[in-house]
């Protein structure tokens, strides 16, 4: 009898403000890397840890996270945050994935080094620790040894103790883009070519985002 394989889906969440090619190659890396059968893009609706600065309305980035994805038949980009009103907290949208993909899915939470960092200070990671795993990508001007101070199990091979957050920290080659900097370049009239997809560069400039 042939043994049913347990699907493998990573889940990358995200602001997208714009989407760029840091969030492509980071989830594209992961799915070779750990042999996942897809990446599931979560755009945020409200992000509730970014207050700063108001995001770009949520459909738009939606939008532009599908423009970004579409040629990609391993990526697919989830509405489950931006179709509900208030904050999303990941543990919420994990849940959420857990209960359509069954118990013996194996989920992994895909972010940036900067990111993890912040989520394994949440409230729930302890609770989020029995429900996914997670995939932390380096990221240029963020320390990994902070990181490791805290305790976290950064070894594929060993399980964590109880209670503590599984994450595999995963090599990439190193991309000092982000959203911010592509806003500013969009504000100042810099070139944003080559940092993210072109369709995506041409919408952000056709909508007159970030001016
Ligand atoms: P902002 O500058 O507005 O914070 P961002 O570029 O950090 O935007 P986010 O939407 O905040 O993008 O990030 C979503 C996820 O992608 C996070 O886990 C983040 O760490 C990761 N990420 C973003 N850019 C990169 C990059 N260049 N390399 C690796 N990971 C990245
Ligand atoms: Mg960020």
């Amino acid at each position: 009898m042939t043994q049913k394989k347990s699907i493998k889906i990573g889940i990358m969440g995200g602001t997208f403000d714009p989407i760029h090619n840091g969030h492509l190659v980071t989830a594209e890396e992961a799915l070779v890397q750990f042999k996942l059968d897809k990446v599931i893009f979560v755009p945020a609706g409200q992000p509730p840890h970014k207050e700063v600065r108001k995001s770009l309305d949520s459909v738009e980035r939606y939008l532009m996270t599908v423009i970004a994805t579409a040629s990609n038949p391993d990526f697919e980009v989830s509405k489950i945050e931006i179709d509900k009103e208030g904050p999303s907290y990941t543990i919420d949208t994990v849940r959420e994935f857990r209960e359509i993909y069954g118990d013996e899915a194996e989920i992994y939470f895909i972010t940036g080094a900067d990111a993890i960092l912040e989520i394994i200070t949440w409230r729930d990671a302890k609770k989020l620790a029995k429900m996914c795993k997670f995939i932390a990508a380096t990221r240029p001007g963020y320390c990994l040894k902070k990181f490791k101070e805290l305790h976290v199990i950064p070894n594929e091979n060993k399980e964590p103790e109880p209670g503590k957050l599984k994450v595999y920290i995963m090599e990439i080659p190193a991309l000092a883009i982000s959203s911010t900097d592509i806003r500013h370049r969009v504000l100042h009239g810099y070139s944003i070519k080559y940092l993210m997809p072109e369709g995506v560069a041409n919408y952000v400039l056709k909508r007159k985002f970030y001016r």
